[in-house]
């Protein structure tokens, strides 16, 4: 993973400092979340898209009901499409547009057609709310991968998922990016 380099356009500094800046999320006090992820889980496995839709729109309902923020309305693809918005390289999961507040998501990679694991897929899912939640929630014109906006994702996924959160660690990259330094992140000093 590694964070997009901090905009040159005026105006958008300021914001993405303050989205570099946010590193937690309020969470669900309750286990509901946990829940309709283990019914995207039970989906995935049985292979039917359409429940898989169903379980996603569930999921996406819940956290957007949580923040209080306008739903989003979501796509599960069998496969990657050419067209992807996502300018990142490594995300080949999912997108979000934010004009239409559509989530879409796939469940087989382009290359090798192979089929996204749960975690994978949860993840990506998680990833592109919180897209949503940076343009309805915080207000932000643009919404950049920052270190901010890692953490918050994986706190989300890790909540959803029932798993322990892990304090990630960041290397300085050239230009202003932030790379995760996996090695320290698994031993957690
Ligand atoms: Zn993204």
């Amino acid at each position: 993973m590694l964070t997009d380099a901090p905009p040159r356009k005026d105006g958008h500094l300021a914001r993405f400092l303050e989205s570099d800046r946010i590193r937690s999320l309020d969470l669900p006090q309750n286990g509901r979340l946990l829940t309709v992820a283990k019914s995207v889980e039970a989906a995935m496995k049985a292979g039917k898209s359409a429940d898989v839709r169903r379980a996603c729109a569930d999921f996406l309902a819940a956290t957007s009901d949580f923040y209080r923020v306008p739903p989003c309305a979501v796509r599960v693809l069998a496969a990657r499409p050419l067209r992807v918005r996502e300018n990142w390289a490594t995300e080949l999961f999912g997108d979000y547009n934010p004009e239409t507040m559509l989530i879409r998501v796939w469940m087989r990679t382009a290359v090798r057609k192979q089929v996204t694991s749960f975690g994978t897929f949860l993840s990506t899912l998680c990833h592109e709310f919180c897209h949503h939640l940076d343009y309805q929630e915080f207000g932000f014109r643009d919404s950049w991968h920052t270190r901010g906006f890692y953490e918050r994702s994986a706190a989300l996924y890790h909540h959803a998922r029932g798993t322990p959160t892990k304090r990630l660690f960041w290397v300085a990259m050239p230009g202003g990016r932030w790379r995760i330094d996996w090695p320290r992140t698994s031993r957690g000093i």
